[in-house]
C-alpha cells in the first residue's frame, strides 16, 4: 500500500509565557552553539542525537531546527480561541516537555495519521513547527477519466477531461502577481530600499504559494468527483524551453521552481485521496495535432494551428493537454491501472499516439 506523505507548515502562537520562550529559545540557541562548537551546553538528549543524525555538515551562517524525534512529540487537536493544536516539545529546561500552541494550518492534520518527524524553527522572530505525517492509502485501480495537465508560460496549469473535454485555465492571475512585485521589486530596488525589498519578496511568495495550492487542489478535486487518473507533463522538458526563451520578460515570468511546487503538491494531494499519478514526457505534445497527430503551425503564440483538421484557433496550451493525457494511455496497463470512459472517445488515433510514444521512448 503506497504511503502519502504530507508536511503540515503550523505556526506558534505569538502570545507564549515568558517561561515557555525562555525555554524554547535556550533549546534552540544550545542546538545551534552545539552544531558550530560541538559544546554542549544543555539540550535535550534525544534533540542532541536527531541533531548528530541529520546535520553531518554544518554551515557557519545558518541556523538548523530543532528536530523531534516522533515518539516524543504529542499533538493534541484541542481548539480553543488562541490556538488549534497543542504540541508538547521536549526540552531540557522543562521536565515532561514544554505544551506550545499552534494556529489552524493550511488544512487540518488529519487525526489517523502517523507523525512521523517535527521540525520546529525561528524566522523573523516568529516560531514554526514542520510535522511531518504519513499515511497508508491504498491507491484505485479503476478510473473513469483522465485529466491531462500541460504546465506552460501563459497559463502555470490547463487540464483538460477525457470524458467530458472540459478544459480549464489556471495560474493567470499568478502571472498577474509576479508581474506585479516584480515591477514594484525594481522600482524600489533602484531607490535600495533592501528591507521592502526582502519583505515584498517573502510576500510575493505567500500569494504565488496560495495560488499554487488552490491550482493543485482543484485538479485533485475533480479527480476525486469524476473518478480520474492525473496525467502530468514531465517538467524536465520545461527547463529545455525556458533557455530557448528570449527575452527577460518571459524568463521572469517561468520558474522551474513553481512547476516543481504544483507538481509535487499535485502528487501530495492525489496520495492522499489514493489517486493514481503518471508523469510522462511533454516531448512534442505541443507540436502535435491533439486529433490527427500531424505536425501543426504555431505562427501566434498560445494558438495551435492543423491545416489536416482545418483548426484555426485551437488553444495552445489544451492542445498540448490533450496530448498528454492520451500518451498516458499507452502506459497504464503498465502500472496496473484500468480506465473505461464511460463515454465515446474524442474521435483520435489513439494508436498512431502510441506508436508514436514507443518510438519516442526508444530515443
Ligand atoms: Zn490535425
Amino acid at each position: 500500500m503506497p504511503l502519502a506523505k504530507k508536511c503540515y507548515h503550523c505556526r506558534v502562537i505569538e502570545d507564549l509565557t515568558n517561561t515557555k520562550l525562555v525555554a524554547l529559545e535556550q533549546e534552540y540557541n544550545n542546538l545551534q552553539h552545539y552544531l558550530q562548537t560541538k559544546e554542549d551546553l544543555g539540550l535535550y538528549s534525544a534533540n542532541k542525537q536527531q541533531a548528530d543524525r541529520f546535520y553531518k555538515i554544518v554551515k557557519k551562517t545558518s541556523r538548523y531546527p530543532i528536530s523531534i524525534r516522533n515518539d516524543l512529540i504529542r499533538i493534541e487537536h484541542n481548539p480553543n480561541t488562541i490556538a488549534e493544536y497543542w504540541v508538547r516539545i521536549p526540552v531540557k529546561l522543562v521536565r515532561g516537555g514544554l505544551w506550545i500552541g499552534l494556529i489552524k494550518p493550511y488544512e487540518p492534520i488529519p487525526k489517523d495519521a502517523k507523525i512521523c518527524e517535527c521540525k520546529l524553527y525561528k524566522r523573523d522572530n516568529r516560531w514554526f513547527l514542520d510535522v511531518v505525517v504519513e499515511k497508508e492509502i491504498p491507491e484505485k485501480l479503476q478510473y473513469q477519466n483522465v485529466i491531462g495537465v500541460d504546465m506552460g508560460i501563459r497559463h502555470i496549469a490547463t487540464s483538460v477531461e477525457l470524458a467530458n473535454d472540459l478544459t480549464k485555465f489556471y495560474g493567470k492571475n499568478l502571472n498577474h502577481v509576479r508581474g506585479h512585485y516584480f515591477w514594484l521589486r525594481r522600482k524600489l530596488g533602484i531607490k535600495k530600499a533592501i528591507d521592502t525589498v526582502k519583505k515584498i519578496g517573502s510576500h510575493e511568495k505567500r500569494i504565488a504559494n496560495d495560488i499554487i495550492h488552490n491550482i493543485s487542489r482543484d485538479i485533485v478535486n475533480r479527480a476525486i468527483e469524476t473518478n480520474a487518473l492525473i496525467v502530468l507533463g514531465d517538467i524536465k522538458h520545461l527547463r529545455r524551453r525556458r533557455q530557448n526563451t528570449k527575452g527577460r520578460k518571459f524568463n521572469r515570468k517561468l520558474s522551474g521552481f513553481q512547476y516543481y511546487k504544483l507538481t509535487q503538491y499535485i502528487k501530495y494531494k492525489a496520495a492522499l485521496a489514493g489517486i493514481k499519478v503518471i508523469q510522462v514526457s511533454e516531448r512534442w505534445t505541443s507540436q502535435y495535432c491533439r486529433k490527427c497527430n500531424r505536425k501543426g503551425i504555431r505562427k501566434i503564440q498560445g494558438l495551435f494551428q492543423c491545416k489536416k483538421c482545418n483548426v484555426r484557433s485551437e488553444n495552445a496550451d489544451r492542445n498540448a493537454a490533450f496530448n498528454i493525457a492520451y500518451r498516458a494511455l499507452g502506459y497504464i496497463s503498465k502500472v496496473g491501472v484500468t480506465v473505461k470512459i464511460p463515454r465515446t472517445f474524442p474521435s483520435v488515433d489513439r494508436n498512431a499516439m502510441m506508436r508514436k510514444e514507443a518510438t519516442d521512448f526508444n530515443q
